[in-house]
């Protein structure tokens, strides 16, 4: 090995001499080499102690993140507990504290939870819940006007969040009857009224049928509310459409020698759906 110039392929310098890197280093580095330079050589211990280092505090961040996400089952019996015994506050602080675990599992900016997190993920069962939380929050901060900020914000939640959820029907008749005693109604009406909205939001359909309430609009509303609302896929569905339909449904409006042929279209739809058509 004397005199001839080698480079090292861990640094790329040119070295005399390149030293043998025993099993054991290869593998806890992950080396796709046999022999190294002697100051990469030297360099190695610290090297897999980093590694070690590395991978021991990845392990550990997964491993919070699976006690936290265990725990928040327990933090929603908590609040629901504390909203039996009308212990409002407590309540509202520990759905809160559920909301910061999502956050923290899904490494998300304060209040950056969005439905969007649970589109592709198995675990969109926890939109409901989310829905759940965020309902019970509006309710709480209705009872204050300190907290009004945060009413409005649980407000924008639910508007965000309850069209993707099967028991969105129910929560926006519950608010409906809420709302007539609310201290601080403003925040619930602006949920109604997206509500309402939304149920008007089979853009497409309503452009086709300029009327929102025309008997295949409202087929199509409950198709959507009753039965792609409440499985993974039709959630799925949903959230492309909400994306893909405004633009359509402009251009439909634009174009209105295009109404007929949709509106054959949304009818031979609706005959493959005979629950509602
Ligand atoms: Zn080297």
């Amino acid at each position: 090995m004397m005199g001839m110039a080698q480079q090292c392929p861990s640094c790329g310098n040119t070295t005399e001499n390149l030293i043998k890197v025993d099993t054991g280093k290869k593998v806890a580095l992950g080396l796709t080499y046999d022999e190294v330079c002697g100051s990469c050589y030297e360099a190695l211990p610290s090297k897999i102690s980093q590694g070690m280092k590395l991978r021991a505090e990845e392990e550990a961040k997964q491993k919070n993140k699976i006690a936290l996400w265990k725990g928040r089952v327990e933090l929603i019996k908590q609040a629901r507990n504390f909203m039996k015994s009308r212990a409002w506050s407590e309540a509202a602080i520990t759905y809160e504290k559920y909301i910061k675990v999502l956050e923290l599992i899904y490494e998300l900016e304060p209040n950056g939870l969005t439905p969007e997190v649970f589109s592709n993920d198995t675990r969109s069962k926890e939109l409901t819940l989310v829905v759940t939380v965020y309902w019970d929050l509006l309710r709480i901060y209705d009872q204050s006007t300190r907290t009004h900020d945060r009413m409005v914000n649980a407000s924008k939640k639910l508007q965000a969040f309850g069209p993707y959820s099967g028991i969105y029907p129910d929560i926006v008749r519950k608010a409906e009857s809420f709302v007539r005693g609310a201290k601080n109604p403003a925040p619930i009406r602006e949920f109604l009224k997206s509500a309402n909205a939304g149920r008007g939001g089979c853009f497409i359909a309503t452009a086709a049928f300029d009327h929102r309430m025309a008997p295949e609009v409202v087929s199509l509303r409950s198709f959507r509310d009753e039965t792609l609302a409440r499985t993974r896929w039709g959630r799925t569905l949903i959230f492309c459409y909400y994306r893909v339909s405004p633009p359509i449904a402009r251009s439909i409006n634009r174009l209105p020698f295009t109404k007929p042929a949709v509106r054959a279209i949304l009818r031979a739809f609706l005959r493959i759906l005979p629950k509602y058509s």
